[in-house]
Parts: C-alpha cells; sequence; structure tokens
C-alpha cells in the first residue's frame, strides 16, 4: 500500500461555526479581499456574519462581488487587480464554487505579476495570498480542494489548476448558509458532490484512504434522495449534503476528477447548463461504460446509495436533473475531440478514445 494524502485546510464545520471561531479571521493580516457572486454572499447570510466580525475586529476590507458563473480569466485579473489596489492581505471566498474557485485564482493574481493565462503552469513566483472559504452550496468542495476551474474561450473548455499552495487555509461549512439556494441550485450540487465521490472511487488514482471518504459521500447522496426528489430540504438534510461535499472535495483533492466531469464542461462551456446538472446526465452511461472494468465498485455504489440498478439510477437523475439537450452529429465529434484535450481522460479506469465518448454521448440521444 502506498499514497500520499495531503489536506491542509483546516475546517471547521457546523451550525455557528464561524461565529464561534472568529478568531481565525484576524490571523491572516489587517485588510481582507471579500469576493463574492452578484448575491449568494448576501442572501446566504454569510457575508453579514464576515462583515460584522471583522468590523468587531477592526479588520478592514473590500468587497469584490463581480464573480459570474464559471469565472472567466478576465473575471479573476479584475479582482486580482482590485486585491493589489487595496492592499488586501488575505482572501475571503464566499459562495459556490465559482466565487470560490476564483478566490484561489485572485489570491494568486494579488501577488504575482501575470496574466491569468499563466495560472495554469501552477507555478508561481510568490505565494498566493491565504484563503478562507465559506461554501454557500453543497457540492463542490472548493473549500477543501486547491483547484481552481476556469472557462478558456481559446480552448472552448474549462480547464482547472492548482497547486499545494493554493488550497485553502481555513474552511467554514455551515449548513445554514446553504438554506437560501433555490431548489435547482441544491440538487445541481448535491449531484455534483455524488459525483466527486464517484469518479474518484472509481478512477485511476484512488487511495484506501479516498475509499473511504468516497464511500461516505456516495452513502450519503442516497441517504438525502427521497428530499432531493421531493424538495422539502430540512436543515439536517442539508448538513449531510453539506458534510457530503466536503468529503467529494477532499476525495478529488487527490484523485482528480474522470470523464463525468471532462464531457459535462462541453454542455456547460456551449449550452450554458449548470456544472452539477452537466455531470448529471453523464453519470449513469458512464458507470455503464466502465461496468466491466470496475463491477465489484460500481454495484457497490449502487448498494451504498440504496438504489438496485444503474437504469434505476439513471431514471432517479433524470427525475432530478432532466435529460440532456439534443445534440447534432457534429455538436458529439466536437464535444468528443475537445473532451480528448482534458487530462480527466487519462484518470479514467477504461482506457477512453474520442469514438468511446462519441459512443456515450450517442447513448445519451437515445434515452
Ligand atoms: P455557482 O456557479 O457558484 O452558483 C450557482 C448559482 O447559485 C449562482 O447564481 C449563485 O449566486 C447561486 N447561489 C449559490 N449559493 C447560493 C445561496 N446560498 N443562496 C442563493 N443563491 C445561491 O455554483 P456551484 O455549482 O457551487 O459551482 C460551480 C463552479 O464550481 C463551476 O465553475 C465548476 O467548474 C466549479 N467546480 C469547482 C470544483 C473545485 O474543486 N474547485 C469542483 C467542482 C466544480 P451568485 O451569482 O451570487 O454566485
Ligand atoms: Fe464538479
Amino acid at each position: 500500500m502506498q499514497f500520499k494524502f495531503h489536506m491542509p485546510v483546516k475546517t471547521y464545520f457546523g451550525e455557528g461555526c464561524l461565529a464561534n471561531n472568529s478568531s481565525e479571521l484576524s490571523k491572516y493580516g489587517n485588510k481582507a479581499l471579500i469576493v463574492t457572486g452578484g448575491s449568494s454572499a448576501r442572501l446566504s447570510g454569510a457575508l453579514a456574519e464576515v462583515c460584522g466580525i471583522l468590523d468587531q475586529q477592526k479588520t478592514g476590507y473590500v468587497i469584490f462581488d463581480k464573480v459570474q458563473n464559471n469565472p472567466t480569466p478576465e473575471n479573476v485579473k479584475e479582482g486580482g487587480i482590485l486585491a493589489r489596489r487595496s492592499g488586501a492581505e488575505f482572501v475571503i471566498g464566499i459562495g459556490g464554487g465559482s466565487p470560490l474557485d476564483a478566490s484561489k485564482a485572485i489570491a494568486v493574481l494579488a501577488v504575482n505579476d501575470i496574466e491569468p493565462e499563466q495560472l495554469f503552469t501552477n507555478s508561481f513566483a510568490k505565494r498566493p495570498l491565504p484563503v478562507i472559504a465559506i461554501p454557500t452550496t453543497a457540492g463542490t468542495g472548493s473549500e477543501v480542494t486547491p483547484y481552481s476551474i476556469l472557462t478558456r474561450a481559446d480552448k472552448q473548455t474549462k480547464i482547472s489548476f492548482g497547486a499545494p499552495e493554493t488550497f485553502p487555509a481555513v474552511a467554514f461549512l455551515d449548513p445554514r448558509y446553504t438554506v437560501s439556494q433555490p431548489l435547482e441550485v441544491t440538487v445541481n450540487t448535491a449531484v455534483d458532490a455524488f459525483s466527486h465521490s464517484l469518479e474518484g472511487y472509481l478512477g485511476k488514482r484512488r487511495t484506501p484512504a479516498t475509499d473511504i471518504l468516497a464511500r461516505e459521500g456516495i452513502r450519503l447522496f442516497g441517504v438525502c434522495l427521497e428530499s432531493l426528489r421531493s424538495g422539502d430540504i430540512s436543515l439536517a438534510v442539508r448538513e449531510k449534503l453539506l458534510y457530503a461535499s466536503m468529503l467529494g472535495g477532499m476525495v478529488i483533492s487527490h484523485t482528480g476528477t474522470t470523464i463525468v466531469h471532462g464531457i459535462g464542461y462541453n454542455f456547460t462551456y456551449f449550452s450554458g447548463i449548470p456544472h452539477g446538472k452537466a455531470n448529471g446526465y453523464l453519470i449513469a452511461e458512464y458507470m455503464r461504460f466502465n461496468y466491466d472494468y470496475a463491477k465489484d465498485r460500481i454495484d457497490d455504489i449502487l448498494a451504498l446509495s440504496g438504489l438496485k440498478s444503474l437504469d434505476e439510477l439513471d431514471e432517479v437523475l433524470a427525475e432530478l436533473i432532466g435529460r440532456p439537450p439534443m445534440l447534432s452529429p457534429d455538436e458529439i465529434k466536437r464535444y468528443a475531440a475537445i473532451t480528448m484535450t482534458q487530462r480527466s481522460t487519462k484518470t479514467n479506469i477504461r482506457p477512453v478514445e474520442a469514438c468511446d465518448i462519441e459512443g456515450i454521448l450517442e447513448r445519451l440521444r437515445k434515452l
């Protein structure tokens, strides 16, 4: 048995965790840049709590609330300029995966005089500013991963960067901040978390330690399934979803994702489909594709999530998120070619060629 396990994020979990550990916000400097989207930080109540603590501690702050969904290099460049101009000494990211990923990029750009495209070299002359991550969705696990995923128009896809220095320093996971999510965001992001755990569990880079985390993340998705289907989501269920999301993030920090994410980026890039939903379209077909290579593990995923078959999984996911848009033969070829440029094709347990991706997408059309 040989593996490396590296999880350097100081993680506080539970209702009131920020207020109960507020001194953490004073440890990283005298001026913060708060990075968020247009509404999530305010609606979730997290921004008010953070600002209240910073005011009390007399720590200065500036707010950058322009992070777009699926942020771009230009978007994070703007945040980097503000960080530098304002003399920020640390970054507080509040929001779903988009603001949290943007925070990591902005933390690098704040201290390194580089163009955003150079982020993808994963090598930075100066150590990024410390990031404090506060999720308001329960899906990406970005608060415990080093990854920042940016939309690249030049490559017509989404590409991630990440290095040991881009892990957040601290994460505060309070399920109350996820209550204000619209139901669709709750469901899509829960599917993303499920996808992280199962892709990690089936991927080539899995380890005995990530298997434990992944199996629990998968089991919790099963426990929460009925609530997700009914739309009646209590705070106790939200707590489980947030915990499952964190576990999924810890898994992919080690294993990376596989072709569910690699193919899914096309649906987001070309059709604006939210990230978790795009993954959800592909999960059942991805497991069918890999079945002969990981039969025991796929049966285990079904048993853990309380489902009898891949057909049932397919139906449950379709009920939650719907079916993918109909792709033309040309689109299928384009999606497959772009997916083959993704690193995630290398982590799939079964070798993947462009014709395999085309086959997966063809089969989705027939469902
Ligand atoms: P998101 O793009 O961050 O947010 C989706 C929408 O939900 C936004 O409109 C957002 O509002 C809103 N929202 C978020 N929390 C809310 C709340 N509590 N109340 C009301 N509205 C709320 O969605 P996401 O699925 O969490 O993140 C997706 C991004 O993360 C993608 O770019 C994906 O590639 C990336 N990702 C990263 C990792 C990683 O390891 N780093 C893993 C998987 C995915 P605002 O407009 O105010 O933000
Ligand atoms: Fe994801």
